[in-house]
């Protein structure tokens, strides 16, 4: 018997990209087990009826739901700055799409669950650490009101996975509003198969812009709003402290989701090269080179809309030129936009960028925890103790004469907001007065009590993969879905890695 999920499924990439895809079935594990089901999400998405056997045989891949076409997506991407030409899932499948609470497609799609066509030599498997570290990863993001994928489930599949041990082996399904992606465009576009970029582009209008359907110049314009996803996506990162690792063009989308969380890492202490994958030897996806890397990305998607810009090849090289270099001003108004949430600015001002340039020299070199020192910024102005030699924010680094001297400009730069804000008050009579506690609740509104640690994420993995204990994972999990507000009992996690934990390196391909 068929296995019935409550879902209503609507396969509109099957059913209108053929020659995008190979369909596939999953690979049967030899005794799944549902170890986590995000029930919110399930719900959701409409996702009833189901007992924890037929949920575990589904998001194995062991078995197809009813409605659901299962396939591997092709594409091809940059990887470090190479040209791959034919990737694909090699270790996924995307089960179907379905229609949310709120009448929004979405993917389902199964990561680890076998062979495609698109394996090359990899195995198709994924390993439980990697399938946990995406759960907590992306669940975090997606609290932290950062576009992503979403985790809806983890299995384990029973077997042993050979990495550079043996490993139990699971299979995460995600949920995404698609998995079209930069590299889907160039896929066909490297092959000389201009139709079917048209094909895509049209798709992804439709699924994804479709206000841009009745426009003169839709590639154009589809082009620019990509670069407005990713910018916007980009100088979110940065606000939080996020280093994706694997910024290639294959996992950057057209939706303007985060995506593929092999490895990236939160900071703990402030560092613009931060890097945690093994494999980005030269930085080149660092916490800083993110947004230039982003615009590399974006002019490899606008390489592959060329022919659709304009028949003059001159033309639609200097338009599409024009669109990826806007992106850089872009980036920096959503950028600078986010800083002065996280500094309790509200009216703009010309030399905002200065000030937070500024600070972000001061924290260099001082081992200061990023996310502590937005939290604790709010709290030394709460308690009026920002001059004071007791000032907390001052105790976080090493050598805080930068920013002491830092501080006065903010404080100042505080004053002027105020009288920006008295006098907007003074002409439009209808807006209350900022007040000290709404600055304060303004601040701790953006500026996270709460990032997955990466020593906690550790923890709560090593529990799980020794011991089956679930429990710190949940914990964690539990503490990452309110960010912003402090938790009782909850202060170990805003804390940062002790020494002892050492640097920190992740892994791709697990
Ligand atoms: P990633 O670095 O995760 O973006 O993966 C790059 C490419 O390698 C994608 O096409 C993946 O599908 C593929 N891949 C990664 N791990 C595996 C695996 N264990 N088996 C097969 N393909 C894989
Ligand atoms: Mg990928
Ligand atoms: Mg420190």
């Amino acid at each position: 018997v068929k296995i019935d999920l409550g879902l209503t499924f609507d396969n509109s990439y099957a059913e209108n990209l053929e020659g995008f895809y190979a369909s596939c079935p999953g690979a049967k594990a030899p005794s799944a087990e549902l170890v986590k089901l995000n029930t919110s999400l399930a719900s959701s998405i409409g996702l009833s009826n189901a007992n924890p056997a037929q949920l575990a045989e589904v998001f194995s891949g062991s078995q197809a739901p009813i409605g659901a076409s299962p396939l591997a997506q092709v594409y091809a991407g940059h990887q470090f700055g190479g040209f791959s030409p034919q990737l694909g899932d090699g270790r996924a499948l995307l089960l179907g799409e379905v229609l949310d609470k709120d009448g929004k497609r979405v993917d389902i799609q199964l990561k680890g669950s076998g062979r495609t066509p698109f394996s090359r030599g990899g195995d198709g498997k994924a390993v439980l650490g990697a399938v946990l570290r995406e759960y907590i990863l992306s669940e975090a993001m997606y609290a932290l009101n950062i576009p992503t994928t979403r985790a809806l489930a983890v299995v384990t599949t029973g077997e042993q996975i050979m990495r550079t041990q043996l490993l139990p082996g699971a299979v995460l399904t995600r949920v995404a509003s698609s998995h079209i992606r930069v590299g889907t465009f160039q896929f066909f576009s490297s092959r000389g198969e201009q139709d079917k970029v048209k094909q895509l582009a049209d798709y992804a209008i439709e699924r994804h812009y479709p206000e841009l359907k009745s426009s003169q110049q839709p590639y154009l314009d589809f082009l620019s709003a990509v670069c407005d996803k990713q910018a916007e996506l980009v100088a979110r990162w940065l606000l939080v402290g996020f280093v994706h690792g694997v910024m290639n063009t294959d996992n950057m989308t057209i939706s303007g989701e985060t995506i593929d969380y092999g490895p990236c890492a939160f900071m703990d202490d402030y560092d613009p090269k931060a890097v945690f994958s093994s494999i980005d030897r030269d930085g080149r996806y660092a916490y800083n080179n993110q947004p230039v890397l982003a615009q590399w990305n974006l002019a490899r998607l606008a390489e592959t809309l060329l022919p659709l810009i304009s028949d003059d090849a001159e033309e639609a090289v200097a338009k599409a030129t024009e669109a990826v270099t806007q992106f850089w001003d872009v980036y920096q108004g959503y950028w600078l936009a986010g800083m002065r949430g996280k500094l309790g600015i509200s009216i703009e001002e010309e030399g905002d960028l200065a000030l937070c340039e500024q600070l972000l020299e001061s924290m260099s070199g001082q081992e200061v925890d990023f996310s502590q020192l937005f939290r604790q910024l709010a709290n030394d102005l709460e308690t009026s103790s920002l001059e004071s030699t007791s000032c907390q924010s001052d105790k976080l680094f090493n050598d805080a004469a930068k920013f002491i001297q830092w501080k006065k400009l903010w404080m100042a730069r505080l004053c002027r907001d105020d009288q920006a804000r008295e006098k907007q008050l003074s002409e439009t009579p209808s807006q209350e007065k900022r007040s000290l506690p709404d600055r304060v609740a303004m601040m701790n509104a953006v500026n996270p009590v709460y990032i997955p640690r990466n020593h906690q994420v550790e923890h709560a993995i090593e529990a799980a993969e020794q011991r089956a204990d679930y429990q710190p994972f949940e914990n964690l999990l539990r503490v990452l879905e309110n960010p912003y507000t402090p938790q009782a009992g909850a202060e170990e996690y805003a804390k940062a890695a002790p020494e002892s934990f050492g640097s920190y390196t992740t892994f791709c391909g697990t």
